[in-house]
């Protein structure tokens, strides 16, 4: 092993949502000394920092790590495309930008776990402080944190046929879904500031990214995290094509994110010992449930043409509209290029005696296919709603293909593997097309694209969720807090059996939020700070 040369009271691995809030937090007592890696480049690019760059990004392998998933049994041996920022900010760098919550069941919930101080109570304050609502504070919002909340600056018109569609299909308005109740139909509020992306490292990181005992290093990958009796030492990482390490005074903090944290956990010794073994790794902590209980929002995506030429696409009246915008936007960063594609949607309940939404709305004024990828859709005017389940009973699980940490981890979502699941995706489809047929688009509806049949039957729709169903891009999970048998960190983020070492990301999640997940693992970030705070004074 190379010598250990420098040393951090604090290292974090990974730059990412969770990082960058990590970074400012601990590193505001100018006594302590951080160092934040990132394998990703710097995140200052147009691509970025401009809303809709998020198409862009999904096809990015300069910003993304563009992760594919094993071949999912359940849904007919498709490899399904797991995209994840790899870039300064990580995936809130990606992302669509939508600010949501859940409910604050969701921490109740896991506070009944036995996670002391993770109720909703508890984790509402760091929601507040870590947010700026530009429409002002009350009881659930506050204006003196880093993260801009704003309202969507482009509002295009077909999203308003889909909010009077879902009014003629029964669904009320609500103008904050992460206010008093959750249940409702609207416009999503954004992480943006200023008509700009406002990433996770962009509120956080860039304004004290000058800090004297700050170090952050990009374009670096860790290796491993350095155990050595049942401590966290160190960390070793290849920089430049050279290996190096560094030596933690206090703690490791792993925050790479739910594919890669408990990837890393396991190159590093920790994990179950019989994938360990197999992968000829000295086996430093035998953790069972490292890389269990994957959870991921199922989706399905309806899809209709339109007869009109109402809605974004490349032809010539797109075309036109699309270089005003771009005018729009270089002037007055207003306009479609503000636009985080979704903007109209909401939470709604599929059954009526449900306590809380189980399913999340998103349209996009487009027709969307491969999560973006295939360019060729837009050249049809038509719209796309999707349609998530946010408390899925499928599990899947992370593990290695091998002990090099220069391959990707081996993913295996396993969506649709709990019948519940398939059965809920088929509700959630015949949702979709009952809103899809209101009056509200009667003046522009052509045929329906997915599925292909305008009337499908029950087994119509199961196969065809089998073939299309996909995710909305929040796994979490994979080192989930709590005190089972499969639990990996203990309600202080510290991982069981070692010493030094925390795991803060969306990771750590015992069950998935029934949202999106970028502001509650700011959330968790900004909890933690304030823990690993107290734990060392
Ligand atoms: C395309 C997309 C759209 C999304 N849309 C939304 C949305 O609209 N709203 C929302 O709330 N959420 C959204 N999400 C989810 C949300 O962004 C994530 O849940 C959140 O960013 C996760 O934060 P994290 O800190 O756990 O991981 P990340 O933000 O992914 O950070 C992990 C970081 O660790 C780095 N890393 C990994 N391995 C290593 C290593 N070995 N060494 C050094 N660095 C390493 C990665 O490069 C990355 O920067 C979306 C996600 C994606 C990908």
């Amino acid at each position: 092993m190379s010598t250990i040369n420098t040393a951090f009271d604090y290292i974090i691995i990974g730059g990412g949502s969770a990082g960058c809030v990590l970074a400012n937090r601990l590193s505001a007592n100018p006594k302590n000394h951080v160092c934040l890696l990132e394998t990703g480049v710097s995140d200052k690019t147009p691509l970025v920092s401009t809303p809709i760059g998020v198409i862009g990004l999904m096809d990015s392998k300069k910003y993304n790590w563009m992760f594919n998933s094993q071949p999912e049994s359940s849904q007919g041996n498709r490899v399904i495309y797991c995209p994840r920022g790899k870039v300064l900010g990580g995936s809130s760098s990606v992302n669509a930008m939508l600010y949501t919550r859940g409910t604050p069941s969701d921490y109740d919930h896991w506070a009944s776990l036995g996670n002391e101080g993770w109720g909703y109570s508890d984790i509402l304050p760091y929601f507040k402080s870590t947010q700026h609502q530009e429409r002002g504070a009350n009881e659930f919002h506050g204006v003196k944190g880093e993260l801009n909340v704003a309202e969507g600056r482009s509002k295009h018109p077909l999203g308003e046929t889909l909010l009077e569609a879902c009014r003629q299909a029964g669904y009320q308005d609500n103008d904050d879904f992460n206010g008093a109740q959750q249940e409702g139909i609207g416009y999503y509020q954004v992480t943006q500031i200023n008509g700009e992306r406002c990433s996770a490292a962009r509120a956080f990181l860039h304004p004290i990214i000058k800090r004297q005992n700050l170090t952050v290093i990009t374009e670096a990958k860790v290796a491993r995290i350095l155990i050595e009796n049942k401590r966290a030492q160190g960390i070793e990482y290849l920089h430049k094509n050279t290996l190096r390490t560094l030596k933690a005074n206090k703690e490791v903090i792993l925050s790479a994110g739910t594919f890669c944290s408990p990837q890393l956990l396991m190159l590093s010794g920790i994990g179950p010992e019989e994938e360990l073994n197999q992968h000829n790794i000295e086996v430093k902590h035998h953790l069972p449930g490292v890389g269990k209980n994957l959870q991921e929002h199922v989706d399905i995506i309806t899809t209709n043409k339109s007869k009109k030429a109402n809605t974004v696409a490349l032809r010539p009246v797109g075309i036109a509209k699309i270089l005003k915008d771009i005018w729009l936007y270089i002037n007055q960063r207003k306009g479609f290029l503000t636009t985080s594609i979704v903007e109209t949607g909401g939470f709604i309940k599929s059954k009526s005696e449900l306590s809380d939404p189980d399913m999340q709305l998103q349209f996009i004024p487009l027709v969307m296919e491969d999560h973006g990828r295939k360019k060729s859709t837009l050249l049809t005017y038509g719209y796309s709603l999707h349609n998530c389940l946010l408390r899925p009973k499928s599990r899947g699980r992370i593990s290695l293909h091998s002990s090099d940490f220069l391959q990707d981890p081996k993913i295996e979502l396993n969506m649709l593997s709990h019948p519940d699941d398939l059965a809920a995706m088929v509700n959630a489809v015949k949702i979709n097309l009952n809103i899809f047929s209101q009056p509200a688009f009667d003046h522009g509806r052509g045929k329906s694209i997915c599925p292909k049949q305008e009337n499908p039957n029950y087994k119509d729709i199961e196969a065809f969720v089998r073939e299309k169903a996909n995710h909305v891009y929040h796994p979490v999970g994979t080192c989930k807090m709590g005190n089972d048998h499969d639990a990996v960190v203990n309600d202080r983020l510290q991982v069981h059996g070692i010493k030094c070492l925390r795991i803060v990301d969306a990771s750590i999640m015992p069950t998935l939020v029934g949202g999106n997940t970028n502001s509650p693992t700011i959330m968790i970030a900004a909890k933690a700070a304030d823990m690993i705070l107290a734990d060392n004074c």
